[in-house]
């Protein structure tokens, strides 16, 4: 049995034409499942019977459990989903007026290790598998009808870019316009900056945002405070990204994470501004968000205000992100979803229904 949510339509097709199932079955099933929004094979009407019946021998379609949810004094939903036995992932919903983002996870814990990350604590269990990746957008989507998730962007827990065939080919299912059609500009990649991986998709077509995670802009303290970057020095970064906005057509974020101490000193800002000049890119400063896991902290917001204006000093665009859902460990770098969770008794899980 396959999971229908692994494939993309044109890999869908290709099973089914070897399996002498006619060629338009894979449009079909796709605008059922994603457009409709209907995963029972046997309702799909416009399908011959006998090949509905063949479709449900070879394939279902795979969802997740909403174990927990919560709800942030600011609006933010933080969402435990249950993929299998004892691997639990966060998600997180973030509105802002009629926008909606959704901030999925791309890998069971992570592998990389940045050094005031929780989800770095994690280690790595596994990649998550583009269904499991395409699943959360699902079950948030129909939690939210009439209302619609309008961006996704993959900055839960993981690493992306360890995780680029999976990624590319949930990217290329959330972006078909036979389901669910989210345009380019609507989903977002953020990444440690894995430039082999940022070469590679340089050299495909697809095309979606990226943000990039500095968080320093000297290479010392950058291999410091996030020891798996040692590999990808901003030598090689920074002509990749130039080559990522030009090949895209898409502007390159730089994230950048105000971490008392340690990155906000004037000097710092200066050596940001020569890397953000070379690019042309926006930034996005981030104060710390605290946690109990480390001692870090954000510096006062003399110090954020100071940063923040040598940089639009220099003609930098450089926007302030306000954490969002920090009460209920939902902000940015506070995601951990805890692998045994012991929520997993059926008296403890939440349905759809009873989150409505
Ligand atoms: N691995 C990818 C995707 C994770 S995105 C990446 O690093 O880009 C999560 C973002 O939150 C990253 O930019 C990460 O550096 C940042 N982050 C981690 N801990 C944080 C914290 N305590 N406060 C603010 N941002 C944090």
């Amino acid at each position: 049995m396959i999971d229908i949510k692994n494939l993309s339509r044109e890999k869908l097709k290709a099973l089914l034409l070897e399996r002498g199932y006619p060629a338009y079955t894979s449009q079909q099933v796709f605008q059922w499942v994603y457009k409709n929004r209907c995963e029972d094979f046997e309702r799909m009407t416009n399908i011959a019977q006998p090949m509905r019946v063949r479709l449900k021998k070879d394939f279902f379609c795979s969802h997740p459990v909403l174990l927990a949810s919560q709800q942030s004094g600011d609006g933010t939903r933080k969402f435990l989903f249950e993929l299998s036995r004892d691997t639990t992932i966060e998600t997180v919903l973030i509105p802002e007026g009629q926008r909606n983002t959704l901030c999925v996870s791309t890998q069971v814990g992570c592998s990389r290790g940045c050094r005031f990350c929780v989800s770095g604590t994690l280690g790595l269990k596994r990649n998550l598998l583009p269904g499991e990746i395409v699943n959360q957008y699902l079950a948030v989507s129909d939690l939210l009808v009439p209302a619609k998730v309008n961006n996704v962007v993959c900055m839960g827990i993981g690493e992306p870019l360890d995780n680029l065939g999976n990624l590319i080919e949930t990217i290329t299912i959330l972006q078909d316009t036979q389901g669910i059609g989210l345009t380019p500009r609507k989903i977002c990649v953020s990444t440690i900056g894995i430039t082999s991986r940022l070469a590679e998709l340089n050299r495909l077509a697809i095309r979606f945002r990226l943000s990039v995670s500095l968080h320093c802009a000297d290479q010392k303290k950058r291999d410091w405070l996030m020891p798996a970057t040692k590999k990808y020095p901003l030598g090689e970064l920074l002509p990749q990204l130039r080559l990522f906005a030009q090949k895209k057509d898409m502007p390159v974020t730089l994230e950048y994470i105000l971490i008392d101490g340690i990155n906000c000193e004037k000097e710092d800002a200066f050596k940001l501004v020569a890397i953000a000049r070379k690019l042309s890119c926006k930034i996005n400063v981030i104060p710390y968000n605290q946690s109990a896991y480390f001692a870090y902290r954000p510096p006062d917001p003399g110090k954020i205000r100071q940063f923040q204006s040598i940089l639009k000093d220099h003609g930098i665009v450089c926007t302030l992100r306000t954490p969002r859902g920090q009460d209920i460990q939902a902000a940015c770098g506070q995601l951990k979803a805890e692998f045994n969770t012991g929520h997993t008794s059926h008296d403890t899980r939440h349905t759809q229904g009873m989150e409505k």
